[in-house]
Parts: structure tokens; C-alpha cells; sequence
């Protein structure tokens, strides 16, 4: 571990600089970035970037330059407008070990704007709480990165060995932002990806596979509707039978040990529906999305086939179904899960991440389990990279309200800025 003075030179650089750092998040905040729309906050993150000399490498998501890859998720969305930023550090003579930081700048839609108490994105800070779309998940991480870099550089320092930090899109939906960083050759010995984690660090996550459903249905006027076929209603039955495979592989649990502690591991969500055309006219559509899970350590390719199957079994019982079969589309995550506490290589680094988590907070760092994806899994699976997924507390993601801890984002910058510099090695400017 490094000397104590250097190291409480490093957190109280944190602590000096925080007010900017919670600035600076207030105002990566601002910029609505939602799928498609990320560029404007991704050119501030590369404006941040290149301010403290990092080198700054911007470009455009082509999705030839992955699709062939393990990890790739299919979209129907083109990426004209989706750019990735990773801010380099180099040394001149790397001595120490590569470090990944990576985080997203995407965040999920805001949802109707009367059930928040303020404007999404409008940060709000209130005492200890940051309120605001993406607030928590993640922009308070992403900036951590680039604040506990600051804190090395303040302390009188620079990493010995290469430091990424990586602005990613894509995260809630594909993961295909993190996979293009991969296929354009980044590389390092760890990563750590700042998620709202609560200050704890993930063992394993499960996966993530999206379908889009679509029925058809036999429009007739209301006046007589038992001749039509109503697809809305179709849907439901659909649904109910997804939701007897949920349970069933709920019930599967004990046979996956990272999932066996939890109560529900597995979650089917759908997550979207619309259909139909006119209130008197028996719809001829309805389409909707289903967001599923599986465990760590399945097969995600049968995974996606049972639930094919489930849908197609439950159609077939149907007269109507049963001649117009519903179309499944992918187009989004096919996420398989991660486990870090399978990773041999992972030790050295968690060990690390503990000593540092230690120094900070006093208390033993506590590992979880999650039930959602992360982009850990680029580095885990395809990279053999251990991805440690580390970060503030946050509550309401996804939801209204969001908000982060602001005094667990400084603490986790400090363990992360203490990671750093153990981990990479320093040298004196
Ligand atoms: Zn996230």
C-alpha cells in the first residue's frame, strides 16, 4: 500500500475539490441523455477530458466494427448520432498496472414529467442529495473518474502505468457503447465501473434478454367484435404464460450458486405495450416488450429459446394465434450474466479495492449480488479483464426522484483515487 501521507494527500485532494465535482455532476446532468441523444454531454465529458491533458479519442459507433463480435447486442436504431469519449493517460515508460474507468452517460427516459418533484434534468441538490435524471445511475460515477484522477495529479502525481477513463452510450439498452471500446483495442489489468452500488462491490450479475412481440388480430367494427380477433387481449394471454416461466425459473434458483441467496433473482419485466388504432375498431396489433433475466451461469442462447417457446406454446393454443403465430424481434440487450468472483485474476485487484474501501470508510467493503446487468460483463467475458463494479448509493433509479448520496460519491471517489494510485503506481510531476 502506498505511504499513509501520500495516501491522505490523495483523499484530501477529494475532499478539497468536491464542490466542483458536484458542480460539475449538476451540470452533466443538464444535458438530457437519453439513447440517441448523448453527443452534447459526450463533447463536455471530452472538453473535461482534454482540459487535463488526457488524451482525447471521439468517435462515431459503427456498428460493423463489432457485429461479428461475442457480447453484441442487435439494434434497430442506427448510431449516426452516438459517439463514445475515452480520456488516455500515457506515461512515458508505463511501470505500474493498466487501469480501466468506465462509466455511461446514457440514462433511461425520464417518464412523465408531473410525477417529479422538480425537473429531471434540472439538478436539485438538497443537503447530502443530488436529485435528477441520471443523477445516480450514473453520472456521479462517470465524473468520480475523472475527479479521482484530479485527486493523484493534486496530491503532486501522475499514474505510473496507462489510465482509460471511458464515457460510454449504450448501457441501458445493448452495452454496445462498452463493445466498441473493446473492438477498438483498449485494453487494461482492471476496470471499475463507478455504478450506483451502494458502496458495495458486485459478485455477479444476472443477464438480460429484450424481445419485442408483436400480435395480430382481426379488425372488425366493436359492434362485432366476438367475428374479430383482438390482439390486445391476445397479449395478455401471452404475458400470463411469460410470467408461469418466470416463475418457474425463480424456482430453478438453487441450482445457480450466485443466485441461490436471493429471493427473486430472476425478473420479467414488460417494460412497453401499445396497440390498437381506434376505440370502436377490434385492434389488429399490439406489440410489446419484455425485458427478461437469466442467471449468471446460463446458456444465453437456450434462455432466449425457451422464451421463444413459452410464446409460441401459448400462441399455438389459440385457434387465431395458432395461424397467425406472433413475431418476436431482437433488438436489444442479449446479455449474458458475469460473474467477478469467478474470475481467478480477480482476487489481487478486490483485495485491493478492500484495503482501499477500508481506508476510506472504516469498515469492510461488502460484496452483492445483483439482479440486473452491468457493462462489467465486456471486460469479465471478452476481455478477461476483472470488471469491479463499485460506486455511490443511490436511490430511485430508473424511477422519479432519482437521487445520489453525495457523501458515499465522495467517499467512493476517494477509494477509487486510492485504487489508482496503488494499482498503477506513481510517479512525482
Ligand atoms: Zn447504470
Amino acid at each position: 500500500m502506498l505511504e499513509d501521507d501520500i495516501a491522505t494527500a490523495i483523499q484530501n485532494a477529494v475532499y478539497r475539490r468536491f464542490e466542483d465535482q458536484v458542480d460539475f455532476t449538476a451540470q452533466l446532468v443538464g444535458f438530457p441523455s437519453t439513447r440517441g441523444n448523448e453527443a452534447t454531454a459526450q463533447d463536455f465529458m471530452a472538453d473535461a477530458m482534454a482540459a487535463r491533458g488526457l488524451t482525447v479519442d471521439r468517435w462515431k459507433l459503427d456498428i460493423d466494427d463489432f457485429k461479428h463480435l461475442p457480447g453484441f447486442s442487435p439494434v434497430s436504431i442506427d448510431y449516426d448520432n452516438s459517439y463514445n469519449v475515452v480520456g488516455a493517460w500515457r506515461p512515458e515508460t508505463p511501470k505500474g498496472k493498466s487501469l480501466i474507468l468506465n462509466g455511461h452517460i446514457d440514462v433511461v427516459p425520464e417518464g412523465p414529467l408531473d410525477m417529479w418533484d422538480s425537473s429531471p434534468y434540472e439538478a436539485r441538490r438538497d443537503g447530502d442529495r443530488l436529485y435528477g435524471r441520471g443523477a445516480g445511475d450514473m453520472k456521479a460515477g462517470l465524473v468520480s473518474c475523472l475527479f479521482a484522477y484530479d485527486a493523484v495529479v493534486e496530491a503532486g502525481y501522475r499514474p505510473a502505468a496507462n489510465v482509460f477513463v471511458q464515457s460510454v452510450i449504450e448501457e441501458e439498452c445493448t452495452g454496445n457503447g462498452a463493445l466498441a471500446c473493446l473492438a477498438r483495442g483498449y485494453r487494461a489489468d482492471a476496470a471499475i465501473i463507478p455504478e450506483p452500488s451502494g458502496d458495495t462491490l458486485f459478485n455477479a450479475q444476472t443477464g438480460t434478454i429484450w424481445q419485442q412481440i408483436t400480435v395480430k388480430g382481426h379488425p372488425v367494427h366493436a359492434s362485432r367484435a366476438t367475428e374479430g380477433f383482438n390482439a390486445i387481449k391476445a397479449a395478455y394471454v401471452l404475458i400470463q404464460a411469460l410470467e408461469e416461466l418466470e416463475a418457474k425459473w425463480n424456482a430453478e434458483k438453487d441450482q445457480h450458486k450466485h443466485h441461490c441467496g436471493h429471493h427473486h433473482p430472476i425478473n420479467f419485466n414488460i417494460g412497453k405495450i401499445a396497440g390498437g388504432d381506434w376505440p370502436a375498431s377490434v385492434p389488429a396489433w399490439c406489440t410489446f416488450d419484455l425485458r427478461a433475466a437469466i442467471f449468471a451461469d446460463d446458456d444465453i442462447q437456450a434462455r432466449a429459446r425457451e422464451l421463444e417457446d413459452c410464446i409460441r406454446e401459448a400462441a399455438a393454443k389459440d385457434p387465431h394465434m395458432s395461424n397467425r403465430p406472433p413475431d418476436i424481434v431482437y433488438q436489444g440487450f442479449m446479455a449474458e450474466g458475469f460473474a467477478l468472483e469467478d474470475m481467478e485474476n480477480a482476487a489481487e485487484p478486490v483485495s485491493l479495492l478492500g484495503n482501499c474501501h477500508q481506508a476510506v470508510y472504516g469498515e469492510a467493503l461488502k460484496r452483492s449480488v445483483i439482479t440486473g446487468t452491468t457493462d462489467a460483463r465486456f471486460f469479465g467475458l471478452y476481455a478477461n479483464t476483472p470488471g469491479l463494479v463499485y460506486g455511490p448509493r443511490s436511490v430511485d433509479v430508473h424511477g422519479f426522484n432519482e437521487w445520489v448520496d453525495l457523501e458515499s460519491v465522495r467517499k467512493s471517489t476517494q477509494a477509487i483515487a486510492l485504487f489508482m494510485a496503488n494499482w498503477c503506481g506513481l510517479e512525482k510531476i
